[in-house]
C-alpha cells in the first residue's frame, strides 16, 4: 500500500544554551493515543516560554507530538505502528516510513532521547533501559552506564531491560517452527523502535511509559521525567531526585499465543509476580506452562490473535 498524501507536517521545538553541553532530544505521541508526553512536553515549554526555566547548557528538540496522522486518529498507529521496523526508508510504502525519513536524521544530532509513552493496563509507571554493554551481533552498545544514570534519574522504581533480546528469541522460536505470514513478528527488525534506532547510531535512550494511557497523573509523570532528565544532564539547573530503591526486570522469555485453547491459570495483570515454578497457563495439548525464574509476568494478553504474543517472562536482575 502507497500512502497516498503525506500526513501533517512534525513540529520541532528548539531550545539552544550559549554553554556547552548535552544534546537531549524528546519525543511525545510515537503513538498516537499516548498523549500524557505531548500535555508533559508542553507543559515544560510554556515554562521555558514564561522564564521560569531556563536552559543553561546544551541543547533541547522537543517532538510534541511524533506521529500526527495516529495522533489525529487517537490510535496507537497511523498506518502502521512508529515504533516497529524504525529505520530510514528507501521505498515509501506508509505514512510512518515518511515520518522515520524525518526523525531519524533528527535523532542522529542528538547524544540522548527520552521517548514517553503509556500503556493499556493498569500500573505504576516504569523505565524501559537497553542492553548492558555488549559487541555481539544483535544490539551492540557501550554506553550502558550514561543510559542507566538516566533511568536511575528518572525517580521511578520499576526499570526493565532485555526488550530486543527477548522479541529476538521470539522470531528465533517462531522461524524454527516455520511459522510465515506477518512479517511484524517473524522478523528481527520489527523489533527495532526509536530508542534501538537511537542506540544504533552512537546515542543512548530510554522510554518512559508513564501509567495508563487514561491516568490522570500520566502527564505529569511525563513533565516529572522531562524535567529530571534536563536536571540529570545539566541543562537546567535542578537538585537530584532522592535515590531510591529500583525494582530491575529483564524480560526473558516471550510466549505466543498458539490455539484459542491457550488458557491462562488466572487473569494475570501486568507485573503481577510469580515465583519460580508457578504454574502461569495452559496448552491446549495440555502441557503445563511455568515460571522458570521468580519475577513476573509481563504485557500478559489473554485474548492476543493466534501466533502473536501471549506473554513475556522477566526474572528479577541485581543491574544497578
Ligand atoms: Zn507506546
Amino acid at each position: 500500500m502507497n500512502s497516498p498524501t503525506p500526513g501533517a507536517p512534525i513540529q520541532v521545538h528548539q531550545f539552544h544554551a550559549l554553554a556547552p553541553g548535552a544534546r537531549l532530544i524528546v519525543l511525545g505521541a510515537v503513538h498516537g493515543n499516548e498523549t500524557c508526553g505531548t500535555q508533559g512536553i508542553q507543559a515544560v515549554m510554556k515554562r521555558f516560554e514564561q522564564g521560569t526555566l531556563k536552559l543553561i547548557r546544551g541543547s533541547l528538540t522537543l517532538v510534541p507530538i511524533t506521529n500526527p496522522l495516529a495522533y489525529a486518529k487517537a490510535t496507537r498507529e497511523g498506518e502502521r505502528n512508529l515504533n516497529r521496523d524504525f529505520r530510514p526508508a528507501v521505498v515509501i510504502e506508509q505514512n510512518e516510513d515518511r515520518i522515520a525519513n524525518v526523525l531519524a536524521p533528527l535523532l542522529q544530532q542528538h547524544d540522548a532521547l527520552l521517548d514517553l509513552h503509556s500503556f493499556t493496563s493498569q500500573g505504576e509507571p516504569f523505565v524501559f533501559l537497553g542492553p548492558r554493554n555488549n559487541s555481539g551481533p544483535l544490539e551492540p552498545f557501550g554506553l550502558a552506564a550514561q543510559e542507566e544514570a538516566l533511568a536511575q534519574a528518572m525517580g521511578l522504581k520499576r526499570v526493565v531491560f532485555g526488550w530486543l533480546e527477548a522479541f529476538a528469541q521470539g522470531v528465533a522460536r517462531r522461524t524454527a517452527l516455520g511459522v510465515t505470514g506477518s512479517m511484524i513478528n517473524t522478523h528481527i527488525a520489527y523489533g527495532i523502535g526509536t530508542t534501538e534506532f537511537m542506540r544504533s547510531v552512537g546515542g543512548y535512550a530510554i522510554t518512559v511509559e508513564c501509567g495508563n494511557h487514561a491516568d490522570p497523573q500520566a502527564p505529569a509523570i511525563a513533565e516529572q521525567s522531562l524535567l529530571r532528565a534536563l536536571g540529570h544532564l545539566g541543562l537546567i539547573d535542578s537538585p537530584a531526585p532522592p535515590a531510591i530503591d529500583h525494582e530491575v526486570l529483564e524480560l526473558i522469555e516471550v510466549q505466543d499465543r498458539a490455539h484459542t485453547d491457550d488458557v491462562f491459570f488466572r487473569p494475570w495483570q501486568s507485573f503481577d509476580r510469580v515465583k519460580a515454578g508457578e504454574l502461569i497457563g495452559t496448552r491446549a495439548d495440555g502441557t503445563a506452562l511455568h515460571a522458570q525464574h521468580s519475577g513476573c509476568i509481563v504485557f500478559p494478553n489473554a485474548n492476543a490473535a493466534l501466533g502473536r504474543e501471549w506473554f513475556y517472562l522477566a526474572r528479577d536482575s541485581d543491574r544497578f
